[in-house]
């Protein structure tokens, strides 16, 4: 007989999916009602405004799409770029990559705006894109980099795009929860997030937010939406506000209560707090990686605090040090993707598993686990950097 599946106890130190809540896994087992049950309609409703409170928006079209955060990122593309459109995607890692794929898949065209892999969107570049395009109607990048840990500016980017008469999408999978996300006050007119990383729920929710602008042009698309199921005008018949709620799919209930419980949490620690404390774990962090002897890939300033990238040091077996991580102290962090694969390892401190605890666990273990490799590296000055910085910053 088949046994029942118990997966073991880990530390989720990658770049995601991160330590769940036990808060939100308690939710998840609540009892499933119908998805048009009245009470379940009113949960939905709630969970729209904490979606709103996380994007920092009033957007009506804010919503949590049934499937991950790349179906949030398709959900952005189909419903915004029609056949023959010209989209501006600017590449710094493996999330531009699939920006291209979805425009394509849309039967427009990709203009490609390239940046090297650990460095941030250059404005000048997305700039003088835009002036050799001036058919371009939409402006696509991403804000946070999961493959390579680097935030671009996103209120800048898209300033320009509005410049030019664009629309600005962007990839806010890592970001939302982790580091500010202004979704109005930057003006964004597309977004998108995964309920895995900074929200520390469980993966396969998308939460998406559509400014008017967006919303506008989705009601005058000339061409259907050529996806069925991620139509917004067919998705709102359910998920829209005040008016009579009609089958589109059924919601993925228990998961919602999940996304619910993982927002009240948010609000409750309050979402700047949250960005402070993320900050306040990558500082802690990095203080004891560097006193180690290790080097980030990133720049100070286009750091991500939510996503390490960490050079690995001549002669170390990147691999093994990962085995030894997950297989002696339960602890899973990310390899390098692309170009920086082997190079690389990425340490996620995200949502719940951002915390004191976590960053003192990692240092000890990759001390011990380096010096076995034969690294040579002073005993114990990885934690009191660590314990000085988070000393220095109570
Ligand atoms: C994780 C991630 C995605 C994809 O999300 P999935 O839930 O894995 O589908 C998209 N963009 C970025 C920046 C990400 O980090």
């Amino acid at each position: 007989m088949t046994q029942s599946f118990h997966p073991p106890q880990r530390i989720l130190l990658g770049p995601g999916p991160s330590d769940v809540s036990p808060r939100v896994l308690e939710a998840m087992g609540r009892p499933t009602i119908g998805h048009l049950d009245p009470v379940f309609v009113a949960m939905m409703d709630e969970l729209k405004c904490l979606l709103q409170y996380a994007f920092r928006t009033r957007n009506e079209l804010t919503l949590p799409v049934s499937a991950p955060g790349s179906a949030g990122m398709e959900t952005a593309f189909v419903n915004l770029v029609e056949p023959g459109d010209s989209v501006i995607v600017c590449q710094n890692g493996v999330f531009g990559l699939r920006m291209q794929e979805n425009v394509e898949r849309c039967g427009a065209t990709a203009v490609i705006v390239k940046d090297e892999w650990g460095q941030p969107v250059d404005p000048n570049k997305l700039e003088d894109t835009l002036k050799a395009h001036p058919e371009a109607r939409t402006v696509a990048f991403v804000q946070s980099e999961t493959s390579t840990g680097v935030e671009s500016d996103t209120r800048a980017l898209v300033e320009i795009a509005h410049k030019h008469d664009c629309l600005a999408i962007v990839d806010a999978v890592t970001a939302l929860g982790g580091t500010p996300v202004e979704t109005d006050d930057w003006k964004i007119d597309a977004i998108y997030a995964g309920s895995q990383k900074c929200l520390s729920c469980t993966p396969g929710l998308a939460p998406v937010s559509f400014s008017e602008a967006a919303a506008e042009r989705i009601r005058k698309r000339r061409h259907k939406v050529q996806s069925w199921f991620l139509d917004l005008n067919l998705v709102m018949a359910y998920w829209g506000q005040g008016a009579k709620r009609s089958y589109h799919h059924t919601a993925p209930i228990n998961a919602l209560y999940g996304l619910h419980e993982a927002l009240v949490i948010l609000e409750e620690e309050g979402i700047e707090h949250a960005w402070a404390r993320h900050r306040r774990n990558h500082t802690a962090l990095r203080d004891g990686l560097e006193a180690m002897g290790l080097r980030f890939l990133v720049e100070p300033a286009h750091r991500l605090p939510q996503l390490n990238a960490v050079r690995v040091p001549e002669g170390v077996d990147e691999a093994a040090v990962r085995a030894a991580l997950l297989n002696d102290y339960g602890i899973e962090i990310g390899a390098g993707l692309g170009p920086l694969a082997g190079k690389i390892w990425r340490i996620g401190l995200m949502g719940h598993a951002s915390n004191q605890r976590n960053v003192y666990i990692l240092l000890s273990a990759l001390e011990h686990i380096l010096g076995r490799q034969g690294v040579a590296l002073e005993r114990g000055v990885a934690l009191a950097a660590a314990q000085k910085r988070y000393a220095q910053d109570s």
